[in-house]
């Protein structure tokens, strides 16, 4: 199957480009952006004219930052193509939801990808999880914005979530493997003085799960979460790649490397299959964190 890729920034290039060039499924068609191209690739700077131009390309990814995904998803679906979206799924809930209303009235797949979901022991965990009880919980998730993101002020603006576009990978993670469902009870935000988004946050939910989000860790960076059940002990370390069971390790692999191959893998399966895929749990914990949190303000921050 044909698929243009919008947006080609430092996700792009990194796991989608070399996710579909490997892929049995896809063959990359068309690209669009107002400047990044790939070698070989046919390059359009504007979606209706790709829309216009390629009709025999019937699926659009969007590798788009969150904010200018929404006119770009709409036009896709509007002219009848199976849509994909990066993570989150976009700026707010209701717009996403208007994309769901359309996908259905074009009779289009739709699909809200979390690549995180696909790290190498999340499936692991879930089965263990299944039947269990949890008794507490505590995420950590603590990355340097300096080193996996320079340069990138959209994360810091409105709409960008701050330390929330790491952050729902875990919570994506969260949604996907526990036996029962989580809501939030309160939050802090912290707000550096001269940005729109928070750079780290500290969320409590009512299942005894705590969270504890940070966008300003030097040194060693730490994707963990853990749990304790009536029967045992689980964590999950690496951003959902390592298993520990009681304190051993239990299996998983620390890379990232499957996880994009998989997204386009299932997003193949949808399209065959004429079906959606839509979750917005993750970003609805977000969106409950603005609403909840309290928001402190804090050091500005610089790249
Ligand atoms: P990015 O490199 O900053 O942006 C991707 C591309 O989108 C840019 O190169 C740019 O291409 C285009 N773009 C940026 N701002 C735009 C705007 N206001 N209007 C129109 N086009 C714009 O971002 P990214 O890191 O790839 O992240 C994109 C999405 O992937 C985000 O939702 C992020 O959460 C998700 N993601 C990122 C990572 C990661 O490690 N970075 C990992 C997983 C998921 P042109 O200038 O050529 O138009």
């Amino acid at each position: 199957m044909k698929i243009a890729l919008v947006g080609i920034g430092k996700i792009a290039l990194d796991q989608h480009v070399p996710a579909l060039n490997a892929s049995p499924d896809w063959e990359l068609a068309a690209t669009v952006s107002r400047s990044g191209t790939v070698p070989g690739v046919e390059a359009f700077t504007r979606i209706e004219d790709m829309l216009a131009a390629r009709p025999d390309i019937g699926v659009v990814s969007l590798a788009l930052p969150p904010v200018p995904r929404f006119a770009v998803a709409e036009a896709a679906l509007k002219a009848g193509r199976h849509v994909m979206l990066e993570k989150p799924p976009g700026a707010s809930l209701a717009e996403v939801q208007a994309l769901e209303r359309l996908a259905t009235e074009q009779g289009v797949t739709l699909y809200t990808s979390w690549h995180s979901r696909e790290a190498e022991a999340v499936a692991a965990a879930k089965a263990w999880l299944k039947g269990k009880t949890v008794k507490s919980g505590h995420i950590t998730w603590r990355e340097d914005a300096r080193k996996w993101h320079p340069g990138q002020d959209w994360i810091f603006e409105a709409g960008g979530m701050g330390v929330f576009d790491p952050g729902i990978n875990a919570l994506s993670i969260l949604t996907e493997i526990l036996p029962m469902p989580v809501h939030l009870t309160g939050a802090e935000l912290d707000f550096p003085s001269n940005r729109a988004a928070p750079i780290a946050a500290r969320l409590r939910f009512a299942q005894a799960i705590t969270a504890d989000f940070d966008f300003r860790q030097e040194g060693p960076q730490t994707w963990d979460m853990e749990f304790i059940t009536d029967q045992g002990d689980i964590a999950l370390r690496m951003g959902g790649n390592l298993l520990e069971i009681n304190g051993k390790p239990a299996g998983g692999e620390n890379t990232i490397m499957g996880e994009y191959p998989a997204l386009y893998a299932r997003m193949a399966g949808l399209v065959r299959s004429k079906t959606s895929d839509i979750d917005l749990r993750p970003m609805m914990l977000v969106a409950d964190a603005f609403t909840l949190g309290q928001h402190n303000r804090v050091e500005a921050f610089e790249f």
